[in-house]
């Protein structure tokens, strides 16, 4: 066995002045790693997986445990894997980690996976020298041949002809869309921190496909995996399965999307569920997907499988929006959705761009109306995120490429950009401060309020009242040409 290979989540540390941005990468990275553990272990290669994000550990401590490592059994560790997700103003705290660990083992090889890594390597490897190598897409495989060559190396390993790995000067990389695991041949993923998700109630996440068939503008799921490939039902089942016999009995799939494509994707997920039923499995579980996906048949034979909850990315209101977004969606599509999961008792939780960079006042009201009248602006936590969620522009994005002025080969991992329309950006001024207000009069309790339909609580409910006859007030203001006068 070669002398060890270390992951490491690094911690994420939080950002007071961040907590509107609710998402830097999809949910489904959150297993990237338990599957790199559970393949290496597969072919016999020694591999431990430090989780400083959920031990809740600061860069300080995480840097301290690390330094114990490789002081004590990992002195001799060849290959440390980091999952890098991308922290705004705070990722450089994890590159200085990295910097000191490199510093510490000077042999250690440091390879990045995940989607900031993929979309970003050029900028990453040319601006930080202690960055070895970075894993492009889906990180099991080119991880899994990365440790073989440095376990099996007497010398210098032949790393560069790797495929599916950016190293530093080497001009050519093989595209990582070519990388296409058969998802039922990867061992399931690693579940030794399942003692402390339980411990600490967390969910427990489930990955029954991989990538999307959608082609959104805004998002990096389609670049980075090349389309969708779902498991076998059976192949998910006997991983519940698994999972069940180990007393876990909620389950979040956290798939980009849930649904594979067409009827063939429906059927997919009515098999799985009709597995679930047959086997007497007696759970609860949630789901993402998108809107044009759901349909009465596949739908309530999920539900009855214990389907409770759904993550429905709508996006817009708006349908010319819609189409920029390549989203193939219309509002009506949308409100049908939300309409059949109220009608199966799930109250949806919303994917939604209210700001975009070609964002008019009148796009604002359609989409504010929609959502009032929708009844989908139910909590203060969600009402503010809906009212005031902002576009991000992130390397690997058509729209980055797009809107970046610094363009395609840009130094910056995420984009800053203008509206169109002056008034826009004024009221998003105005928007943003009102809904950050809000927010911070929440408590941790009230946030959590925020996947849960608000009942009978006053104060939450006057709150969100108050939001939203504000946001009103302020959009007619801006409407009758009168709210860039306002004060800040
Ligand atoms: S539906 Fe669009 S936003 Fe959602 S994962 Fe697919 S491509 Fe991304």
């Amino acid at each position: 066995m070669p002398s060890g290979t270390l992951l490491l989540e690094p911690p994420r540390p939080p950002d007071p002045a961040r907590f509107q941005e609710v998402v830097n990468a999809p949910l489904s990275a959150c297993l990237f790693s338990p599957y790199i553990v559970s393949l290496l272990r597969s072919k016999g290669i020694g591999v431990e997986l430090l989780d400083a994000h959920l031990l809740g550990l600061s860069v300080q401590d995480t840097l301290k445990e690390l330094e114990r490592k490789f002081v004590g059994a990992y002195d001799n560790t060849p290959l440390l894997g980091v999952h890098l997700v991308y922290l705004w103003e705070k990722t450089e705290e994890v590159f200085d980690l990295l910097s000191k660990i490199k510093s510490l083992n000077p042999r250690v090889h440091i390879n990045l996976y995940g989607y900031y890594p993929t979309f970003a390597f050029r900028e990453i490897l040319s601006r930080y020298p202690f960055i070895d190598s970075v894993t492009l897409g889906e990180p099991e495989y080119p991880f899994l041949e990365l440790a073989q060559a440095i376990g099996d190396s007497k010398g210098a390993p032949e790393l560069p002809n790797i495929k599916g790995l950016a190293f530093r000067n080497v001009e050519f990389h093989t595209p990582h869309s070519e990388f296409h695991t058969p998802p039922d041949d990867l061992p399931f993923p690693d579940r030794s921190l399942l003692p402390l998700y339980q411990e600490k109630g967390l969910t427990t996440y489930i990955l029954g496909s991989r990538g999307c068939y959608g082609r959104c503008t805004f998002c990096y799921v389609s670049p980075f995996y090349g389309g969708w490939r779902g498991r076998s039902p059976q192949n998910i089942f006997e991983e519940l399965k698994d999972l069940y016999e180990n007393g876990v009995r909620y389950f979040y799939f956290a798939d980009a999307n849930f649904f594979g494509p067409g009827r063939a994707g429906r059927e997919r997920a009515k098999e799985l569920a009709d597995i679930i039923l047959r086997e007497g499995l007696n759970i609860r579980f949630g789901m993402e997907c998108r809107a044009n996906d759901l349909e009465e048949d596949s739908l309530s034979r999920l539900v009855e499988a214990g389907l409770r909850e759904v993550f429905l990315g709508i996006e817009s209101a708006c349908d010319p929006t819609l189409k920029r977004f390549r989203k193939d969606t219309s509002q009506e599509v949308n409100r049908r959705a939300v309409g059949l999961l109220r009608h199966f008792g799930i109250e949806p939780n919303l994917g939604f761009i209210m700001f975009e960079p070609h964002t008019s006042l009148k796009d604002i009201r359609t989409n504010f109306e929609f959502l009032k009248d929708t009844r989908l602006l139910r909590s203060p936590a969600i009402t503010a995120h809906l009212l005031s969620h902002k576009q991000t522009l992130f390397m690997g994005t058509a729209d980055y490429h797009r809107f970046s002025k610094d363009g395609p080969s840009g130094h910056l991992y995420e984009a800053h950009y203008d509206f169109e329309d002056p008034g826009v950006k004024s009221f998003y001024e105005a928007a943003s401060r009102l809904c950050n207000e809000v927010l911070s009069l929440l408590t941790s309790g009230d946030s959590q309020a925020c996947c849960t339909p608000l009942h009978e609580d006053d104060r939450l409910l006057e709150l969100n009242k108050s939001l939203v006859n504000t946001y009103e007030e302020i959009l007619c203001q801006y409407e009758n040409g009168v709210g860039h006068r306002r004060q800040p």
